[in-house]
């Protein structure tokens, strides 16, 4: 089951000059910031009621936000839907036939995540995300 929108994922050229506005003008607090070369970003995590807004800065233009950047310029990269199972969420839609871009569930910043292809889900990049507990 879908309980919420977890985060939305904004692609930035700086994640300083982002986290000027995200942080300082909208005064969302940063529950975290980490570096993941894994994934070729620089991430901060604000928190926004229930719910996160999730800066990217890629680490070089070879990565995916990078090339996102590259062609999209600065944006809403994907909105992420959190699950209590995402084991079963991925094996219903694959019954389903939505089109996969992680076959299998992996680690990622929200906890256990896996992309949908935005061909399914008519033109947005969505993530599912099973926290940790
Ligand atoms: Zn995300």
């Amino acid at each position: 089951m879908i309980h919420k929108i977890h985060h939305v994922a904004i692609a930035v050229r700086s994640l300083d000059e982002a986290l000027r506005f995200y942080r300082d003008t909208l005064g969302l607090p940063v529950h975290e910031q980490a570096v993941r070369e894994d994934q070729g970003v620089k991430a901060a995590l604000l928190t926004i009621g229930e719910s996160e807004i999730e800066l990217l800065e890629p680490l070089g233009p070879d990565t995916p936000i990078g090339r996102f950047l590259e062609r999209r310029g600065e944006g809403i990269h994907h909105i992420c839907l959190q699950t209590g199972d995402i084991d079963k969420e991925l094996t219903d839609l694959k019954a389903k036939g939505v089109e996969l871009i992680d076959q299998e569930p992996r680690q990622g910043l929200a906890g256990r995540i896996c992309f949908l292809h935005p061909r399914s889900t008519k033109g947005v990049l969505v993530e599912l995300a099973q926290p940790p507990e």
